[in-house]
C-alpha cells in the first residue's frame, strides 16, 4: 500500500458528481492489470480534493474490481492488504490471518455475553442486575465453585439465583421468581433442569423478619475467617473508617467510627435450608443487625436497596479482612484503642 504515491492520487480523476474519485493504478510487475481503485475522501471547501495522505488513508476503500471478479489476490488487493481492514458493523466478527473479517463467525463467548443483558428488560431489572452482580462478587471471589447466591425483590416480586451453577455464567433467564409469600411465579425452561438456591427459604425468612429489598449470601474467604476468630457467637470491631459504611436495621442511621460493630455468628448446618432456625434467633437476638455470619460457610447481608446490600457487603468484606490481619500482627480489632498513635498492647 505504502507504494501507491500521492502522485498517483494526484493522476485521479475527479468526479464531479460523486463522492469518491475514481483512480487507475498501473501495475507495475507481471500481471499488467489495471485495477479501479475507489477512493473516497472528503471534499475541500473550494470544491477539490484534499490529497492529504493521512485522510486518504481513513477514506480508502478496501475494495478493487479484481476483488469482485476473481478470489485469487491480485498484487494490488494485496497492496491493499496492508491497510488497516473495516471494522463491520454490527456484531463483532472474527479476524482474519490476513487482516480480514469473517462474515459469518460469531464467537461462542459474544453469545453468552448477550444473553446475559435481556433488551426486554431495564438494565436495572433484577434479571439482568443479578447477573451482572453475581459476576462481580465471583471476581472478588464469594461466589466461585457455584457457591454463593443472591436475591433481589422488585415490584412485589423475589428474583432468585439457581443452585449449583456457576455464577459468573448465570443468565437473565435462570432466575426463579416467587411472589411474597414464596409462591412460584416464574422459572427457567425445563431442559435447564435448574433448581432454586438452597438459600431461598433463608432469604424468604429474612424477607419476613425484615423490610429488606436485596440480599447477598456470600462464601467469602474473609467471612470464614472472621467467624473462626472468635470462640463466641459474635465478630466485633471499631474504630475502623469502613464501620461508617454500616447501617443500624432499615432505617438511614449508620454506625459512627467509634462504635463497636457486633456481627452475630450462627454454627453452620449440613443443609443450607436448615439454618432458617439460627439464623431467625440470631436476628431477633440483634434487631439492628444487618448481617449474621455462618461459621466456616460465609455471609448474609442485606439492605433496603440492592445498592444498600451491596455496599454493606463490601464493607464487611473489608473490615472481617483487617480484622484477621490485625490478629495475625497480634492486634485486637475490637480494642479500643490508647497509647502512642491509638496502638496498644494485646
Ligand atoms: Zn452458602
Amino acid at each position: 500500500m505504502d507504494s501507491l504515491s500521492c502522485g498517483a492520487l494526484a493522476a485521479s480523476q475527479f468526479n464531479q458528481n460523486e463522492e469518491f474519485y475514481e483512480s487507475s493504478l498501473n501495475e507495475d510487475d507481471d500481471s499488467n492489470q489495471r485495477s479501479k481503485l475507489r477512493i473516497r475522501l472528503p471534499r475541500h471547501p473550494k470544491g477539490k480534493p484534499d490529497f492529504s495522505w493521512d485522510i486518504a488513508r481513513n477514506f480508502f476503500k478496501t475494495e478493487t474490481e479484481d476483488d469482485f471478479s476473481n478470489d485469487s489476490p491480485s498484487p494490488a488487493s494485496s497492496r491493499l492488504s496492508a491497510m488497516p481492514p473495516k471494522r463491520p458493523r454490527g456484531r463483532p466478527r472474527k479476524l482474519n490471518p490476513d487482516g480480514s473479517f469473517a462474515t459469518n463467525h460469531i464467537p461462542l463467548s459474544y453469545n453468552i455475553k448477550t444473553q446475559q443483558y435481556n433488551r426486554r428488560y431495564a438494565t436495572e431489572h433484577p434479571r439482568n442486575l443479578i447477573p451482572e452482580l453475581c459476576r462481580q462478587m465471583y471476581k472478588q471471589g464469594w461466589m466461585s465453585g457455584t457457591g454463593g447466591s443472591m436475591t433481589i425483590k422488585h415490584e412485589k416480586q423475589i428474583f432468585i439465583t439457581p443452585s449449583s451453577v456457576s455464577k459468573e455464567r448465570l443468565l437473565p433467564q435462570d432466575l426463579f421468581a416467587l411472589d411474597e409469600h414464596g409462591n412460584l411465579l416464574d422459572c427457567p425452561v425445563q431442559e435447564k433442569k435448574l433448581t432454586m438456591s438452597d438459600s431461598a427459604i433463608v432469604f424468604l425468612t429474612i424477607y419476613t423478619m425484615r423490610d429488606a429489598g436485596a440480599i447477598i449470601h456470600s462464601h467469602s474467604p474473609n467471612s470464614v475467617l472472621a467467624s473462626l476468630l472468635e470462640k463466641g457467637q459474635e465478630f466485633r470491631i471499631s474504630h475502623q473508617e469502613t464501620i461508617k459504611g454500616i447501617r443500624k436495621g432499615m432505617g438511614g442511621e449508620r454506625y459512627s467510627y467509634d462504635e463497636m460493630l457486633v456481627v452475630p455468628i450462627i454454627e453452620n448446618m449440613p443443609s443450607e435450608k436448615d439454618l432458617t432456625g439460627r439464623m431467625t434467633k440470631a436476628m431477633n437476638e440483634y434487631p439492628l443487625t444487618n448481617a449474621v455470619l455462618v461459621r466456616r460457610h460465609g455471609l448474609y447481608v442485606w439492605g433496603k436497596t440492592w445498592q444498600s446490600a451491596k455496599a454493606q457487603a463490601e464493607c464487611l468484606d473489608y473490615l472481617f479482612n483487617i480484622a484477621v490481619e490485625m490478629r495475625r500482627l497480634g492486634l485486637d480489632p475490637a480494642q479500643e484503642p490508647s497509647g502512642e498513635h491509638g496502638i496498644t498492647d494485646c
